[in-house]
């Protein structure tokens, strides 16, 4: 018999996206620490496996910036420094955490509290608006569970998730059998909304083309023909009044509907108001069917950040302790406007990438100010980082808690060994807050 070289770890919860697909295989070479085989893990799922091996990508001990090069120091005297950072700023961002654990998430908070600093998750530029709509008007929502097993008519607006979300389709909206959809895709009427026909859009069995930035006046349109109110226009936003009225006949008629929603429909003009229109629509939906809603998250737990920032201070993101107390107002404590207004002036980022996607000019202002990057590997933000605290990857190399896009909280697993000097997050942040502690005489 050939003697087996690795260990296989089952019903793996994958760390990448919002999906959080809990059934995957991981084989690991338990000699070298390494993983060499992932199965049932989409593309981006799997790669992000194999980037946690030791590469000439991940940072193996903590790093300070010297005259322009990096130079390996001690976590001692790495926290030491970067505790220094922290307490002597009048205005500390502490942003990302959409990409960690819930107890590190939660270290965060209590961080950020000590500080008097602001305190912002990735939410922030992707669904905010989200939240805030549901902070409006409440939401009619289920588990991606129920959706399986009994939605006959999915909805994708404004998201494409064979690129985004890959094994959503597979898993919950689209081929796979539910309880009393036994015919799995048979049993199911896909349609996509959106201006671009992604790929998505063709293997959907409607495609409904919106103009760029007007889904507000689409779904207000579909509402009104709900109502019985004749629409006096021959199109509303690029769509015939015959498809708007056919698609309200479908929503109508069907047993069990569902809207899943991207950033198209929260990072485009009306931001909310799409999304309160969206809820709305849902709820109106209830007078003739059962129609729920569930925004597509992107990040693996940045349900389990809004979550978690919400128990701890009230809120879900945009947060500025400044005063002592938590105070809550997204667009002026957001990380972009508080960077583009240069309001702060040291930044610590936790499991996240803020130089590769916020705007030119908030990354020119946040490369002002020190930065510390908790990060287990080279980003754009963490190669332009004043003191780099190398982390574990969670839900690879340590447990923790995250939470699905549909709220549904799930262990992640640890199934090999953090490489170098790497420390989870949780612990990184710890070890900070005890530091920073003692630089305050708290
Ligand atoms: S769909 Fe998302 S959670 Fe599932 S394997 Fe792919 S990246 Fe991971």
């Amino acid at each position: 018999m050939v003697e087996k070289k690795y260990k296989t770890f089952y019903d793996v919860v994958c760390p990448f996206c919002g999906t959080l697909c809990d059934d995957l295989e991981i084989d690991v070479d338990e000699k070298e620490q390494k993983v060499i085989e992932v199965r049932n893990g989409c593309q981006i799922g799997t790669r992000k496996f194999f980037s946690s091996n030791p590469s000439g990508h991940r940072y193996m001990a903590p790093l300070i910036r010297e005259n322009g090069s990096y130079k390996e120091i001690s976590w001692d005297e790495a926290l030491d420094k970067a505790a220094d950072i922290l307490v002597k700023a009048k205005r500390p961002l502490l942003y990302g955490f959409a990409s960690t654990e819930c107890e590190a998430q939660s270290k965060g908070v209590e961080l950020a509290e000590i500080l008097g600093g602001i305190l912002d998750n990735t939410a922030s530029v992707c669904h905010g608006p989200t939240l805030l709509a549901e902070q409006d008007v409440g939401v009619p929502t289920s588990t991606l569970g129920e959706y399986k097993n009994r939605a006959d008519l999915v909805i994708f607006w404004g998201c494409n998730p064979v690129h985004a979300h890959p094994r959503h389709l597979g898993r919950y909206s689209d081929f796979v059998r539910g309880y009393f959809r036994q015919d799995g895709r048979n049993d199911r009427y896909i349609i996509v909304v959106d201006p671009r026909n992604t790929n998505t859009a063709q293997i959907a069995d409607l495609y409904v083309k919106v103009n760029p930035n007007e889904d507000y006046e689409l779904m207000n349109a579909i509402r009104a023909t709900l109502r019985g109110v004749e629409i006096d226009q021959k199109e509303v936003a690029g769509v015939a009044k015959e498809d708007i009225i056919k698609l309200a006949n479908i929503m109508k008629e069907s047993n069990y509907g569902v809207i899943f929603f991207g950033m198209g429909l929260t990072q485009s003009i009306s931001h909310h108001r799409n999304i309160d229109t969206a809820i709305c629509l849902t709820r109106e939906l209830n007078d003739h069917t059962k129609f729920l809603i569930t925004p597509m998250r992107g990040h693996y737990n940045i349900t389990g950040s809004n979550t978690v920032f919400t128990w701890n201070t009230g809120y879900a993101y945009s947060i500025d302790f400044s005063r002592g107390f938590a105070r809550y107002n997204p667009g002026e404590f957001s990380a972009v406007d508080v960077l583009l207004r240069d309001e702060i002036d040291a930044l610590l980022i936790v499991a996240s990438d803020p130089a590769s996607n916020f705007p030119a000019a908030a990354v020119k202002n946040m490369f002002k100010h020190p930065i510390i990057s908790i990060e287990p590997h080279h980003t754009p933000t963490s190669v332009n980082a004043d003191i780099i605290l190398p982390a574990a990857f969670a839900g690879i190399e340590t447990e923790g808690t995250a939470y699905r896009m549909d709220h549904v909280p799930l262990r992640l697993r640890k199934v090999k060994n953090p490489p170098g000097e790497t420390l989870p997050d949780r612990e990184i942040l710890e070890r900070l807050i005890e530091k920073v502690k003692e630089k305050k005489g708290e």
